[in-house]
C-alpha cells in the first residue's frame, strides 16, 4: 500500500492553488492575449483550490466530497490547458473552450452519480489523459515551430509529459481493474499511487512557476526587442543594427571578390528645410514615410536601421557589387517618385546614398564609415544620387 496519504497531497494541491492564484495576480502585463490567459489561470486555480476543502474533510465525508470535487478538478485542469493555448497564441474559439471545459466537468459529475465505480474510473482517467495529452501536443507543436527554445516552455513540456504518462498509465490500469475503488478516486496502481498523488499535489505549484517563468521570458524578450527598435519609424535602432548587422557579417562566406554584404548610408537631402518650413511633427511624418517606402522596396533579408536623425542605414547580402548599386539606385528612385502625403500636404523628398562593401577583414564600423565617406561625396556632388565605393577600395 502507498506510504503516502493521498488526501494530504490534495491539501497540498489546494494550498498550491491559492499560492498560484496569488502569484498570478502579481503579474502585470500589457498584452491583452496574455492578460486573458492569466484570467484563465486565476479561474483554474480557484477551482483547484477546492482540493484544500476536500483534503481537510472528516474521513466519513471524504468520498462524497471527492465526488463533488472531481468535476471541479476537471474544469480546473481544462482551464489550465486552455490558458496555455492562450498564452502560446494558439486560438481556441471561446464557445468551444467553454463547452469543452463544462462538458468534461459535467461528464465526470454525471459519471460519479449515475454509473458504476468501474465506468467512473475509466472516464475520469480518460478525461484527465485527454487534457494532459492535449497540452503536451500543443506544447510540442509550438516548440517544433519555435526558433528560440526557452526554459519556461521546455519546463511546461516536461510537466505536461509527466502528467500525460501518469494519466495514460492510470487509464490503462482502470481498464483492467476490478476494485476496490478507494475514496480518494485516484485509481492508480499501488506502485504508481505515491508518485501520482505527489504529482497532483505539486501540479498547481509547478504550473504557477512555469506560467511565471514564461510570462517573465516574454517580458524580457519584449524589452530587448524594444531596445533594438527605433520608436519613431519602427526600423532597427542603432543598437539593433549593431546586434543584427554583426550577425549578418559573421554569417558571410569567406570573401569572394564580388559577393558579400553591402552597406548603404542614406541621408535625406535638405531635411532641415522641411522641418523649418512645416515643423518637426511633419518632419517626423516624412521620416516614417521614408522608412515605409524603403521597407517596401527592400528584400526580407535586408536590415534597415535609423542610424540617427535623418540618416538611415541598410545592410544587405548581395551577389555582386552591381547588385548593391542597383538596390541603392532603386531606393533613391522610389523615394524620389513617392512624395510624402503629410498633414501639411504633399512633400517631395530626395536622398543621397553612399555604398560600401564588406570584405572579411572589415568590422561593421569600418564598412559603415566607408559608406559614410561615399555619402559625403554624394552630397558634395549635388545630392539626390548614389555613389559606390570603387572595386579596388
Ligand atoms: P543635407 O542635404 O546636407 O543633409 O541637409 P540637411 O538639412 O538634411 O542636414 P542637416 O544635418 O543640416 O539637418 C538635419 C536635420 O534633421 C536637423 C535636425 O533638426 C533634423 N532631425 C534630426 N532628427 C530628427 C527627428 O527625429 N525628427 C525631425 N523632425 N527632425 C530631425
Ligand atoms: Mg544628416
Ligand atoms: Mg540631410
Amino acid at each position: 500500500m502507498a506510504s503516502i496519504d493521498v488526501f494530504t497531497c490534495y491539501t497540498l494541491a489546494g494550498a498550491g492553488s491559492l499560492f498560484g492564484l496569488g502569484l498570478i495576480s502579481l503579474v502585470r502585463v500589457e498584452s491583452p492575449r496574455v492578460r486573458r490567459a492569466l484570467w484563465l489561470y486565476r479561474l483554474a486555480f480557484l477551482c483547484l483550490a477546492g482540493f484544500l476543502w476536500v483534503g481537510t474533510l472528516p474521513v466519513a465525508q471524504r468520498e462524497q466530497g471527492m465526488h463533488a470535487m472531481i468535476g471541479v478538478a476537471a474544469i480546473g485542469a481544462s482551464l489550465l490547458a486552455w490558458g496555455f493555448r492562450q498564452l502560446n497564441g494558439q486560438r481556441t474559439p471561446p464557445a468551444l473552450g467553454v463547452a469543452l471545459t463544462l462538458g468534461l466537468g459535467g461528464l465526470l459529475w454525471w459519471a460519479g452519480a449515475a454509473t458504476s465505480d468501474a465506468t467512473f474510473a475509466v472516464l475520469e482517467a480518460a478525461v484527465m489523459s485527454f487534457i494532459a495529452l492535449g497540452t503536451l501536443i500543443d506544447q510540442g507543436v509550438l516548440l517544433r515551430r519555435a526558433t528560440v527554445r526557452r526554459g519556461g516552455e521546455l519546463a511546461l513540456l516536461l510537466v505536461a509529459g509527466l502528467f500525460s504518462l501518469d494519466w495514460v498509465l492510470i487509464f490503462w490500469h482502470t481498464l483492467h481493474w476490478v476494485g476496490p475503488y478507494p475514496d480518494h478516486l485516484l485509481f492508480a496502481p499501488d506502485w504508481l499511487l505515491p508518485a501520482s498523488a505527489v504529482g497532483v499535489g505539486l501540479l498547481p505549484l509547478s504550473v504557477a512557476s512555469v506560467v511565471f517563468a514564461i510570462v517573465n521570458d516574454r517580458l524580457n524578450q519584449q524589452l530587448r526587442e524594444r531596445a533594438l527598435r527605433d520608436d519613431l519609424t519602427g526600423t532597427l535602432s542603432r543598437r539593433g543594427l549593431r546586434e543584427h548587422g554583426e550577425r549578418m557579417l559573421a554569417g558571410q562566406e569567406p570573401a569572394r571578390q564580388d559577393s558579400g554584404v553591402a552597406a548603404l548610408m542614406l541621408d535625406v537631402d535638405h531635411f532641415k528645410a522641411i522641418n523649418d518650413r512645416h515643423g518637426h511633427l511633419v518632419g517626423d511624418e516624412v521620416l516614417r514615410h521614408l522608412s515605409a517606402v524603403m521597407t517596401e522596396h527592400l528584400r526580407d533579408d535586408a536590415l534597415l536601421a535609423r542610424y540617427g536623425g535623418e540618416e538611415f542605414t541598410v545592410l544587405l547580402p548581395v551577389r555582386s557589387r552591381q547588385d548593391a548599386e542597383t538596390v541603392a539606385e532603386r531606393l533613391r528612385q522610389a523615394i524620389e517618385a513617392q512624395p510624402c502625403e503629410s498633414r501639411a500636404g504633399r512633400i517631395r523628398v530626395t536622398v543621397s546614398i553612399g555604398v560600401a562593401f564588406h570584405q572579411t577583414a572589415l568590422s561593421l564600423d569600418e564598412v559603415l564609415s566607408r559608406a559614410d565617406t561615399r555619402l559625403y561625396e554624394a552630397k558634395q556632388a549635388g545630392r539626390n544620387r548614389v555613389i559606390c565605393e570603387p572595386l579596388a577600395a
